[in-house]
Parts: C-alpha cells; sequence; structure tokens
C-alpha cells in the first residue's frame, strides 16, 4: 500500500528525494550517519508524530535541514507520503492518496491530504485502523518487538484491535459519547431556562 515517500529540507535530505517502493521488499543500505533512520523519522513525522524525542531531535524545528559545510539551512521541512489506494484501504474516493507536512522556522506549519489542507485530526483519523499509524504495527523499530512481547494484556489488546480495525470505529464511539454528554448538559441548562422563565 505504501507507494512512495517524498522528502525536501528533512534533516539530512536537502534536496527534493523521492524513494519509491515498489511491490516487495524494499531494502535501505548505506553506511553509518547516512540517513537510513532520518527516512522512517520522515515517515512518523508526516504521520502526525508530536515528540521531538521519538524523532530523534532536541526541538521539532531539528527536522528542517540545518546546514553542512558546502550549502545553507533549509527554510522549511516538507515530507509526502503516498499510499496506492486502489482496493480502498482509507477512507477516501481516490486510487493514490497523499499525505503531506510542512513546516517553516517560524514553527508554522501545515498538513494536507490531496493537497487540500486539513487538520492533524484529519490524517489521523485517516490512517486510524489501518495499521499505519505512529503508535501502530506498522513501523517497528529497535526495540518494539521487545515492547510488544513485555506488554500488559491491555495494551497487546490494543495491537490487535488496531490490526482489526476497529480502533477506527471505537475512537468514533468515544467522540460520540463526548458529544452526547456536551448536548446533555445543554438539555439540562435549557430545562433550567425554562423552568425560570415559566
Ligand atoms: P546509523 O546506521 O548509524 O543508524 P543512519 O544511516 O540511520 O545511521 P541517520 O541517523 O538516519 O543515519 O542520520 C543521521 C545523520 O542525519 C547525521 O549525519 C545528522 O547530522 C544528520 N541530520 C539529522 N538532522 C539533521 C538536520 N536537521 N540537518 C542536517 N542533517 C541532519
Amino acid at each position: 500500500m505504501l507507494k512512495a515517500l517524498e522528502l525536501a529540507g528533512f534533516k539530512s535530505f536537502a534536496d527534493k528525494t523521492r524513494f519509491d517502493f515498489p511491490d516487495g521488499i524494499t531494502v535501505v543500505v548505506g553506511p553509518n550517519g547516512s540517513g537510513k533512520s532520518n527516512i522512517v523519522d520522515a515517515m512518523k513525522w508526516v504521520l502526525g508524530s508530536q515528540s521531538a524525542k521519538s524523532l530523534r531531535g532536541k526541538d521539532m524545528s531539528d527536522v528542517i535541514f540545518k546546514g553542512s559545510q558546502t550549502r545553507g539551512p533549509a527554510g522549511s521541512a516538507e515530507v509526502t507520503i503516498i499510499f496506492d489506494n486502489h482496493d480502498g484501504a482509507l477512507p477516501i474516493d481516490a486510487p493514490e492518496v497523499h499525505v503531506t507536512r510542512r513546516v517553516y522556522r517560524s514553527g508554522e506549519g501545515e498538513y494536507l491530504i490531496n493537497n487540500q489542507p486539513v487538520r492533524l485530526k484529519d490524517v489521523k483519523d485517516l490512517i486510524r485502523g489501518t495499521g499505519i499509524g505512529i503508535d501502530a504495527y506498522s513501523l517497528i523499530e529497535q526495540g518494539k518487538v521487545d515492547k510488544m512481547l513485555n506488554a500488559n494484556a491491555k495494551d497487546r489488546r490494543a495491537i490487535f484491535e488496531e490490526a482489526a480495525g476497529i480502533s477506527r470505529f471505537k475512537a468514533k464511539k468515544v467522540e460520540a459519547e463526548r458529544r452526547l454528554a456536551r448536548v446533555q448538559t445543554n438539555l439540562t441548562r435549557l430545562g433550567d431556562i425554562v423552568d425560570e422563565v415559566g
């Protein structure tokens, strides 16, 4: 389902760089410090990671190319992840889904889905239940296998729920319950006003 990844100004990738992931297995090889893990960081970042630490930086602006001996720093970082959606796995009526995240040195940033500006919540809703998310099971980093094996029953269940696609509905249920509680509060308030006026 993952089709390609495009980076520009992200960490060590100063120039626009595209990685294609054809069917089968893709292996990325390179010397230490050449930027292999930065590719995984880019995937986590574009899917909404808010933790500088999990991206191996101190500050969120650390994802922007900071310059080298031969060239100046970049003004922004941009990553686009491209999914093939012919199977309709993502709830968007398009054969390809592009998710883009962009951030400027000022700290301002934006998310886009198929070039339309969206909220972070929209990106999270899009991938929930697909297993693609930052905390899901598609990205298995160093230490993650140990973590899964040592997880308690509740956390392990969450992994299976994500795999089964249930987590999307669970999140929707929580949202609906919250909305219902708000309506209930408004109703009570309305009842009070009616009592007062009457
Ligand atoms: P290893 O095999 O040692 O894990 P790796 O190939 O996974 O290495 P990464 O950790 O992905 O390498 O890349 C680290 C490199 O990225 C370092 O050289 C670091 O200087 C560079 N880097 C990280 N952030 C930035 C940035 N904001 N601007 C420029 N370069 C950066």
